[in-house]
């Protein structure tokens, strides 16, 4: 059984306040959700959890099991067993998934014998053409390709807390039911922990949500049941949108600076 703790989580990027304050705890088995208007600070929370540079932590801290995850660089944060599926996987030119895979078996102290196999039995679990696996890690791979690369990863490496940051975006009908039915499946035979952001209900339709969080400028405005991601569906956001503070910085159609025009 394994937790993570994000404790009055207060984010910076420059001179600008992204995250105010944010609490979340997620164990072994639990599906969160998280769901906001665009720049609340859904990717901030994500990057800030695995390591990304470029963000100032002001105050609160993250834990894995006790584990200072903040004192860890990304790859330590990755072996103490956190996995982040980006909203805009980064391509590595030159690099297969297959070594990336290998070297992270290696790095783990693992045997990476087999995990060719294991690659391409995940790839069958989702239907992604293993083709696609002999490419350079995201490089010409269309949007919902990456993503459905992420979640191969994301089997084949099998962490203890998953975050799954707009894995939906991109997905056509069918890759989308496959990866949340298998990343479901992982919360039910592994006990994966997941931390999911998305937009819309459709994600939870395989991938069963305990917790819905609506996160709005930088501060988690209200938590509850699945039955929040149906009201917000049906509703939008207006419900919530004088909460929080009125920091323009955060607003509704903030830029994302990591936009990829590809997606
Ligand atoms: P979300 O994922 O909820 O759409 P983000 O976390 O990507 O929001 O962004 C939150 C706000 O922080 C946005 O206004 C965004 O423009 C800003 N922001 C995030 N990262 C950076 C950065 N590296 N540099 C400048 N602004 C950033
Ligand atoms: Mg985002």
């Amino acid at each position: 059984m394994s937790t993570l703790t994000v404790s009055g989580l207060c984010v910076n990027v420059g001179e600008t306040e992204i995250l105010k304050g944010v609490d979340l705890e997620v164990s072994s088995g639990e599906v969160h959700v998280i769901m906001g208007p665009n720049g609340a600070g859904k990717s901030t929370l994500s990057n800030v959890i695995m390591g990304r540079p470029g963000y100032e932590v002001v105050a609160g801290s993250v834990t894995l099991d006790g584990v200072d995850l903040l004192a860890l660089e990304t790859w330590e944060r990755a072996q103490a067993g956190m996995f982040l599926a980006m909203q805009y996987p980064t391509e590595v030119p030159g690099v297969s998934v297959e070594s990336v895979m290998v070297e992270s078996f290696t790095a783990a102290g693992l045997s990476p014998v087999g995990v060719d196999q294991l690659l391409r039995a995940e790839a069958d679990r989702i239907g992604f053409d293993s083709r696609f696996l002999e490419r350079a890690l995201n490089v010409d791979l269309s949007g919902g390709e990456k993503k459905r690369n992420e979640t191969v990863q994301l089997g084949v490496l099998r962490p203890k807390i998953a975050i799954l940051d707009e894995l939906d975006s991109g997905l056509d009908i069918d890759a989308l039911r496959a990866c949340s039915s298998r990343v479901e499946a992982m919360t039910n035979e592994n006990q994966l922990g997941v931390l999911a952001i998305t937009h819309y209900n459709r994600l939870l339709h395989e991938l069963r949500a305990d917790h819905i969080h609506i996160l709005v400028k930088g501060s988690i405005v209200e938590s509850g049941g699945p039955e929040l991601a149906t009201e917000l569906e049906r509703d939008g956001y207006a419900r919530f949108a004088t909460a929080g503070s009125d920091d323009a910085s955060a607003s509704v159609d903030g830029i994302d600076p990591f936009l990829d025009p590809l997606l």
